[in-house]
């Protein structure tokens, strides 16, 4: 059963591997396993529904608190503790376009708030109603979820937009294609969520980025049915398949979603490359990229994120010969470790592969095998039940994410990682961060930090905390020039800085389009724009 105030399945667990409540302790002191809310408790506080009466609309507390929060870390501590100060008064399944039709003629009637709400899994505040807000409806997409076509000679397939990562997958694979989209939330994200935050794959460099994906579809807005035909490309004027991809909800409902599919690889890899540090392993990722090898992934993690990654593995004896062997061709405290994939033909991944490991050979760069990159696709969507684990052990997890031109890298990283680090400093209180380049591009790479702290024993002070460490790093990837986000998308914690980005045309240009699609604003209020 899906766990109702954390991450993924509750048969699922990933415990600390031995040494690493001491290497935690270390970093940031011992930490003091908080008291969790009861479900039965926070069931009672439910408030009664503010709905009409509608045959879709269920209006039992259970499904409304199942709705009510997301997985950003404020959700977390909402859920945890039981203090949800606003639950969705009513949530439907819809299982065709007509249910969807009538879902939204009916709101716009009574003035109620819509959410589309994919698999839940937004890191910004996405789905979660609005204290204050009028009567609010979530719309589950999660029955539209079928395959309704897949055009093996044009490489394009039709999918009800509700359907999540791992459905997705089994019906393409089953007939030789994939998609190749596997944000770390594959398990429960789903194709509408994926087009409405513009998200983006661990393997995007290879299969491309969720707007490169996705063709067209059938949106379904108060103001009416719009179709997008799934066009290999064209030049007739603006593209609005473009408004759509990032409109969180806002625009109106996904309801079909065509997708650009690729054959099966004949061959996938995944390898791994120590550096002696991590200027020499920017070096090499940048000019892989600008060479133009092709590869699917590339992960290049800072010294500490390296030495965490190693702390936590388990395997102590094994890392420590490995230590010892880098050691020996001076890879020592500073080392990085860069992940490589590779999925293509065998005679494409050879060439690939050679062609990249002279490269990263040229930076210094030690190529360890496969076992590392083996590891890490295994147990990739394995890694965020740990954020169950850790909160269990008196620890907060967040991680937050842009993208900026090669030139500006060092300088963006050093500044969100400095503005966490002294954060809480007020409090002395130490925090555990490192970075990774997780998405590359030829002309820059997106930044992917995280960061580790102990909870505090009140939970509106860990809050506190927390936003204190989210608002200097949003300031300094602000004073950067970095995007608010590479792939999380907006929201509402992401929101205030969007106009930085924007600026003050193009945001009145954002709420002037989604005005057009949704003139009463019945629509997902609140995010995206902070004010409209
Ligand atoms: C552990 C973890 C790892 C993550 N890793 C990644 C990652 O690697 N890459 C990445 O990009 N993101 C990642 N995310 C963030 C999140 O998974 C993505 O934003 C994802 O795209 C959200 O999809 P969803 O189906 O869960 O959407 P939801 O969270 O349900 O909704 C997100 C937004 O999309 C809108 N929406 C959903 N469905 C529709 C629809 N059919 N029509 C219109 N609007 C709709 C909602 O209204 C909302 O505004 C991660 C999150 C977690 C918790």
């Amino acid at each position: 059963m899906l766990r109702w105030n954390g991450w993924g399945d509750d048969s699922i667990e990933y415990p600390l591997p031995e040494n690493a409540a001491a290497f935690l302790a270390e970093r940031v002191g011992p930490g003091a396993p908080p008291q969790d809310a009861r479900l039965e408790d926070v069931l009672t506080a439910v408030p009664p529904s503010r709905l009409p009466a509608h045959p879709l609309i269920q209006t039992e507390p259970l499904p409304r608190l199942l709705h009510a929060r997301g997985q950003s870390f404020p959700d977390w501590v909402a859920l945890r503790y039981g203090r949800i100060p606003v639950f969705p008064d009513g949530i439907a399944y819809p299982t065709t376009e007509e249910d969807v039709a009538d879902l939204l003629h009916f709101a716009a009637q009574h003035q109620v708030q819509i959410i589309p709400y994919g698999g839940g899994t937004s890191v910004v505040g996405h789905i979660n109603p609005v204290v204050g807000a009028p009567p609010t409806l979530t719309i589950n997409m999660q029955r539209l979820n079928r395959l309704y076509r897949l055009d093996e000679t044009s490489h394009l397939a039709t999918f009800g937009a509700g359907i999540r990562g791992p459905d997705l997958e089994a019906q393409l694979r089953a007939r030789g294609f994939t998609l190749g989209h596997f944000p770390q939330s594959f398990e429960y994200s789903t194709l509408g969520g994926w087009i409405a935050t513009r998200s983006s794959g661990q393997q995007s460099l290879g299969y491309g980025r969720i707007e490169a994906l996705f063709a067209g579809g059938v949106l379904h807005a108060p103001a009416g049915r719009l179709e997008f035909p799934p066009h290999p490309a064209s030049a007739a004027g603006p593209d609005v398949r473009h408004l759509l991809l990032g409109s969180e909800g806002r625009m109106g409902i996904l309801t079909q979603a065509t997708v650009r599919v690729a054959p099966l690889p004949g061959r996938e890899d995944f390898h791994a490359v120590f550096f002696p540090d991590f200027v020499s392993g920017q070096t090499a990722v940048r000019q892989i990229m600008q060479a133009g090898i092709p590869l699917s992934m590339l992960r290049l993690s800072t010294a500490v994120e390296t030495a965490t990654t190693l702390a936590l593995a388990g395997h102590e004896q094994l890392i420590g010969l490995l230590e010892r062997l880098l050691a020996m061709r001076n890879i020592g405290a500073e080392k990085c470790l860069l992940l490589l994939g590779f999925s293509s033909s065998n005679d494409l991944v050879k060439t690939a592969r050679h062609a990249a490991l002279e490269i990263t050979g040229k930076q210094g760069g030690i190529h360890v095998g496969r076992t590392f990159g083996s590891q890490w696709h295994k147990s990739r969507f394995r890694t965020p039940y740990l954020r169950n684990t850790l909160w269990e052990a008196g620890y907060g997890i967040d991680t937050l994410e842009t993208a900026v031109p090669w030139e500006d890298v060092p300088a963006t990283l050093n500044a969100i990682e400095e503005a966490i680090r002294s954060a809480l400093a007020p409090w002395d209180e130490r925090v555990h961060l490192f970075t990774h380049l997780s998405h590359m591009y030829r002309h820059g790479a997106s930044i992917y930090t995280t960061y580790l702290f102990r909870l505090a024993p009140d939970p509106e002070e860990t809050l506190h905390r927390w936003r204190l460490m989210k608002e200097a790093a949003s300031r300094a990837i602000v004073a950067h020039r970095g995007t608010i986000s590479h792939q999380h998308g907006v929201g509402t914690d992401h929101a205030p800085y969007l106009q930085a980005e924007k600026g003050a045309l193009g945001m009145a240009a954002i709420g002037n389009a989604l005005r057009c699609f949704d003139p009463q604003g019945i629509m997902n209020m609140g995010k995206l724009i902070e004010k409209s």
